[in-house]
Parts: structure tokens; C-alpha cells; sequence
């Protein structure tokens, strides 16, 4: 974590000012019965977090129950078929997974010293359920998780492990029974028992604080780069940074520490679902306008009168209809750059990177890999590529995938 002073927006200017704003976007657009919970938040996260027993106790978890830190390997069949050096920052093999943990760890200390007794958490394909049922076994906190009806039934072995951990599974039974539906129910539980639970939130989303909460969480992921670079290649700083975009947690943690450094040109990919003019997409910064989700106002896929419309990717870590506030501030002062991969492009990635390098990504992640031939690159660049996740629980996904186009 840094102890980079968040207010400072003359210089730091691509991090939130006192009230969570990144430009026009962020903030805390929230009902007035969560106002007494949020403004406790804001008031205490940055001291808690930058407390020197805070930053030792989470800095231990991340190293002996996490396994960070997360090995930076160059990929050397990637790197001749692309003409650079890609390099995979590997938080597919952090516990439960993923880069989520990261973040579940850190509020869960939080939440510790808030003297919270209750956890509560919205997931979509399950992975934050999973890992915040984790960290609840971990510190002996009751576990609520809502999940839409739909996802619930897609994503079958995530829930199993969710119970398997302790925790409680709430089905979210309104609107399209996804993400937004959970989210939705977990705000309203929030509200009714405001006292004694902590809201996890499980990306760089939300009012503020979390968006530059769970940034500060996530950038162990740039801090680690910057030293594995300077060992491998002698200098501290990739040439281009490239990461898979959902709510954008572990993109915003990958860049943290080169926000400011114009050396680095950011790359975010976004889901193109069937493809960005197909109807059927994720691609929220492409497709988006300025509007409120989920207490910030971001980047959001809406229609003209402001309903907001379903995503659709074949990834369900990226079927969100906003992105995180940094990010949509990111894009557009063009300080990050966004491409989009269709789920036949990200799969085209999946099969290569299991067959070529032995790294089965999880289908998020593949995104990020889809992309990389729509960088100009050359045979001097040092590329990292977020490897956020594993594809083990992608398998059923994968396989049902191949049997259809092998049934074509
Ligand atoms: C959840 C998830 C994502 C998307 O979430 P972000 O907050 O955008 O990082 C990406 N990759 C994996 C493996 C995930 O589990």
C-alpha cells in the first residue's frame, strides 16, 4: 500500500479528492439510511489502513495464507508470437484462485477494527463469494452472500464452496436474477442491520470510499511489479500494462503505482460479449454514458431514459453495465487506453495460453490476452499482462464451448 496522500489531485491527479471523485466520476450517491455507515467509512479507512499493525497484519496474511508474493514470469512462447516481452503477473495463483482475495483480506481486517460481527457480500460467478466466505472462516465472522437465482444455478461448484466455508447464500429473486439483482438486495440488507455489518464490496465499484479502498488493497499487485521488473530487466516500469476491466479491481491495483508515470501506457480490455454492436455485450466504457449504479457515478450502460440495460458476456466476472469510477476518469482523459475481445476472441486466448504456455486462464483474464495483437508492438517492449484468475472454474464453460463448435 501506498502513503501517497489521496487529496493531493494537483499533482496525483488520477487519484480521488477528499469527497471520491476521479474528475466528474465517483462520489457517494447513497440513500439517506446508509449515510451514518458510509460516512464512517470515509472518515476512518485511510488512517486504519496506513496504521503500522494494520499494514503488518495484512501484509502477513498476503504472504503465508495468500501465498503473495505472486511470481512475474515472462512467457516466452507468447513473447515470440507477439514480437515483445510479455510478462504474466500471476495472481491466478493466489488462494481461491484469483485477485480477489486481495481485497477480502484487507476489508475483513477492516471490519475487524470497525468491530463489525457481520459480513455481507454480492457476487456474480461467485469467485468474491468465494473468497469473502473465505476470510469470514479465517476470522470467525458470520458469512451472507447474495447471488442472483440464475447465477446460482450457472455456477453450481462456487456455491458448494461458499457453503462448504460456512457461509450463507442468499438467491436474489428480482429483475434479471445476476449481479445488479444481488447487488441490489445486499445494499437493502446493508440498510436493515447498518450497525453491526460490514459490505464488502467486491470491486474498485461503489460509493466512496471503496473504489479507492479496494484500489489501495489491490495495488500490492503494482507494488510487486515494480520491484519484480527492476530485477528482470533493470528497470522498474513495464512499457505497456495490460488488464481484463469488469468493475475494475485488478486492473486498478495493477496500475496504481504507474498512474502517474506517462511512461507506461495503460491498456484495459473490455468484454465484447457476441460484439459491441451486437446488442449482446460488456463493453461498458464503449457503450456507456455518464450515470448513477451502485452510489458512484461512472461509466454505464443505459438507455436513453436511464434504465439500465443488461450486459451480456460470456465471462461472468465482466457482466457488469458500469465500470469503476477511476477507470471511466482513466479513459476518458485518454490516460488508459480500452480495446474490447468478443468471447470467441477470449477463448481463441484461453486454448492458446493452455496449449502454448501451460496456463489455463481463468475467461476473464483471457480477455486481457485477446488484445495484445492491437498493440504496436516491438521486439524492445517489456509488456506485463494481469493474469487476475485461474479458468479451473471456467471448465464447464470451456468444454461446452468446444462441443458446440466442434458440433457445427
Ligand atoms: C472478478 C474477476 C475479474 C473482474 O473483476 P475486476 O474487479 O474488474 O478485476 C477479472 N478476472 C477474474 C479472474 C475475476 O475473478
Amino acid at each position: 500500500m501506498s502513503n501517497t496522500n489521496a487529496v493531493n489531485t494537483t499533482i496525483y491527479k488520477y487519484h480521488p479528492d477528499q469527497d471520491g471523485f476521479y474528475g466528474p466520476f465517483g462520489g457517494a450517491y447513497i440513500p439517506e439510511m446508509l449515510h451514518a455507515n458510509v460516512a464512517e467509512l470515509q472518515e476512518v479507512y485511510l488512517s486504519i489502513i496506513q496504521e503500522p499493525g494494520f499494514k503488518q497484519e495484512f501484509d502477513e496474511l498476503l504472504r503465508d495464507y495468500v501465498g503473495r508474493p505472486s511470481p512475474l514470469y515472462l512467457a516466452k512462447k507468447l513473447s515470440a508470437k507477439y514480437n515483445a516481452n510479455i510478462y504474466l503477473k500471476r495472481e491466478d495463483l493466489n488462494h481461491t484462485g484469483a485477485h480477489k482475495i486481495n481485497n477480502t483480506i484487507g476489508q475483513i481486517l477492516l471490519a475487524k477494527r470497525l468491530k463489525k460481527k457481520r459480513i455481507i457480500a454480492e457476487t456474480g460467478a461467485g469467485q468474491h463469494g468465494v473468497a469473502t466466505a473465505t476470510v469470514c472462516a479465517l476470522m470467525g465472522l458470520e458469512c451472507f452472500v447474495y447471488m442472483g437465482a440464475v447465477d446460482i444455478e450457472r455456477q453450481a461448484p462456487n456455491v458448494a464452496r461458499m457453503k462448504m466455508l460456512g457461509a450463507t447464500v442468499i438467491p436474489a429473486v428480482s429483475g434479471s436474477k445476476t449481479l445488479k439483482d444481488a447487488t441490489n438486495e445486499a445494499i437493502r440488507d446493508w440498510i436493515n442491520n447498518a450497525e453491526n455489518t460490514h459490505y464488502i464490496i467486491g470491486s474498485a465499484i461503489g460509493p466512496h470510499p471503496y473504489p479507492d479502498m479496494v484500489t489501495r488493497f489491490q495495488s500490492v499487485i503494482s507494488e510487486e511489479i515494480k520491484w519484480q521488473l527492476q530485477q528482470k530487466t533493470g528497470k522498474d516500469h513495464p512499457d505497456y500494462l495490460v488488464a481484463c476491466v469488469g468493475g475494475g479491481s485488478n486492473a486498478a491495483g495493477a496500475f496504481y503505482h504507474y498512474l502517474h508515470d506517462d511512461r507506461v501506457q495503460l491498456i484495459l480490455a473490455e468484454a465484447a460479449g457476441l460484439g459491441i454492436d451486437s446488442g449482446e455485450s460488456a463493453a461498458t466504457s464503449i457503450l456507456g454514458t455518464e450515470g448513477i449504479i451502485h452510489g458512484c457515478m461512472t461509466l454505464l450502460m443505459q438507455t436513453d431514459d436511464g434504465q439500465i440495460v443488461e450486459p451480456y458476456s460470456l465471462s461472468a466476472g465482466l457482466d457488469y453495465p458500469g465500470i469503476g469510477p477511476m477507470h471511466a476518469h482513466l479513459i476518458t482523459s485518454k490516460r488508459a487506453k480500452v480495446h474490447a475481445a468478443t468471447d470467441d476472441e477470449a477463448m481463441q486466448a484461453v486454448i492458446e495460453l493452455s496449449k502454448e504456455e501451460g496456463i489455463i486462464p481463468a475467461l476473464e483474464t483471457a480477455h486481457a490476452l485477446a488484445i495484445l495483437d492491437r498493440l504496436d508492438l516491438s521486439k524492445e517492449d517489456n509488456v506485463v499482462v494481469c493474469l487476475s484468475g485461474r479458468g479451473d472454474k471456467d471448465l464447464n464453460t470451456f468444454i461446452t464451448y468446444l462441443e458446440e463448435r466442434n458440433g457445427k
